[in-house]
């Protein structure tokens, strides 16, 4: 049978939509968060349910297409597309099921946070994820998942119960502490590696409203914040959580006109407790060095997820460098101020987030997530819509990620790199890695999930 004879096939048995290269909707489909990824598959299937998941994965194999699992489209790298292959998208698979009794959080394998946000939000409840309410649950759970809850609740992975997956050969299983363990243990950081995640059972935490936002200071203070900031973060409560940030001011509101497009350095914070506590464990940087601007005050959690999604928008071209750090030394500040001098335009950003507190407190090979031991976990993205400024922002990332990297860890977290080589995904999982290599060789042997940050099977 040719290929075409089984995609109509496929699409006799298929009940959501496939798109092919000729489909008036096949570039819109195509397209991913990530301007600068501009791949063209041979085929879409937009799945609706796990029936469709399983029809996909063999109609894949029996014809050899290589295959690229999309949830949120988010990824740094774009992998949730690939060239010729056969794109498994997720998206139509967007439920979200609350047991306010059991606290429990049932999310299709396709969501996006703020489908979450808004389906808990009703209960009192939040699912701990990340910082933009745009990102796809599916890549932020499966490599970890940081964010404004990270350092009272842990990582995304530190909240999952159970997940339903499809296996590279068509099969079904469930994995949770009890069943497939060693499977759970895996995908609890080792990202599409093991097979299409189409439920997540989380736990809901009692989150509902939060005293958040960020605090700006003019470049000439960031040293000075910067050195307060690393002895602060990791002593405070772990109800309080904030990410250092070098940016450039939003030209509109709710930022004041004189720093509108003005270089600065930043802390987001995000509290759950009252402002009156809120403002006696903050009390400390306001007296020492006061905030050109602050925009700090309680809000609904679901809000302060999707406060910066209107600077980001899909499309706009990113390129991304990570890595985590142990400390934040002197030396190491002087580079931050310099490139933070430097961001080539108004969207890129340095963001240096705390993965302290309860992430500490799993062991380094309790999950596959390795760098249990580090402090933080740094980003760097040079961002923009302009692809004439691609050069630009990509060179800016790369000098700013080799003046830092020799600081580092030496791994990064791997929802923050691009493609870039075993090496580096070695590094991210150290101890880890033989580990999820042999649970790679035996539940995807023919290593059918590649398009991916990839982990070989064990030979
Ligand atoms: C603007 C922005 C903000 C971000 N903020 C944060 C943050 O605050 N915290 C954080 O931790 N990360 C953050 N990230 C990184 C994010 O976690 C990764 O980009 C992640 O890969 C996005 O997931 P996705 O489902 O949207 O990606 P996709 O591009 O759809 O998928 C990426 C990969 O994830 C795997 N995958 C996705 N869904 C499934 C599934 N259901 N089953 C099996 N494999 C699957 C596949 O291997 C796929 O190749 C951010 C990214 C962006 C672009």
């Amino acid at each position: 049978m040719s290929l075409q004879e089984a995609i109509t096939e496929f699409r006799g048995q298929f009940h959501g939509t496939v798109v092919e290269p000729s489909d008036a909707a096949y570039d819109e489909a195509r397209k991913v968060y990530n301007g600068m990824i501009d791949r063209k598959p041979r085929l879409i299937a937009k799945c609706t349910d796990v029936a469709d998941v399983i029809t996909a994965v063999k109609m894949a194999k029996a014809n050899d297409l290589r295959v690229s699992i999309r949830g949120g489209g988010h990824n740094a790298a774009g992998l949730g597309v690939c060239d010729d292959g056969l794109v498994i998208d997720l998206s139509p698979i967007n439920y979200v099921r609350v047991d306010p009794s059991a606290r429990t959080v049932l999310v299709g394998g396709g969501c996006k946070w703020r489908d979450v946000d808004h389906a808990t939000h009703a209960f009192g409840l939040a699912v701990p994820c990340g910082f933009i309410a745009s990102t796809g649950v599916g890549g932020l759970t499966l490599g970890g998942g940081i964010g404004h809850l990270t350092r009272k609740y842990g990582l995304t992975i530190d909240n999952l119960l159970s997940v339903d997956v499809v296996l590279a050969d068509g099969s079904f299983v469930v994995a949770s502490s009890e069943e497939n363990s060693d499977l759970f243990w895996a995908i609890r950081g080792g990202g599409g590696n093991f097979g299409i995640v189409t439920a997540f059972l989380f736990e809901g935490q009692p989150v509902h409203t939060v005293c958040a936002g960020p605090m700006l200071w003019e470049l000439k203070d960031a040293a000075d914040v910067m050195k307060w900031y690393r002895e602060f973060i990791t002593q405070a409560p772990e109800e309080m959580n904030g990410f250092f940030a070098m940016m450039t001011v939003p030209p509109g509101p709710p930022f004041p006109e004189p720093l509108h497009m003005k270089k600065m350095c930043a802390i987001v914070w995000c509290y759950q407790g009252s402002l009156e506590q809120a403002n006696t464990i903050l009390e400390p940087i306001r007296s020492y060095r006061p905030p050109a601007f602050e925009f700090f005050a309680p809000m609904p959690f679901p809000m302060l997820q999707s406060l910066f999604d209107p600077i980001y928008p899909s499309g706009l071209e990113w390129y991304w460098k990570a890595d985590f750090f142990n400390e934040i030394s002197d030396a190491s500040i002087e580079k931050h101020v310099e490139f933070g001098e430097k961001l080539p335009t108004w969207q890129s950003t340095m963001h240096m987030y705390p993965v302290n507190g309860k992430v500490n407190r799993v062991g380094t090979g309790d999950t596959a997530f390795s760098y249990r031991d580090a402090a933080w976990s740094s980003v760097i993205v040079g961002v923009d819509p302009d692809t004439a400024n691609r050069e630009k922002i990509t060179q800016w990332a790369r000098d700013y990620y080799d003046a830092l990297h020799p600081f580092g860890a030496g791994g990064a977290y791997m929802n923050f790199m691009m493609e870039e080589g075993e090496d580096r995904i070695r590094a991210t999982y150290r101890g880890n890695y033989n580990r999820l290599a042999a649970i790679k060789a035996k539940y995807d042997p023919g290593n059918f999930f590649r398009v991916n940050q990839n982990i070989r099977p064990a030979a």
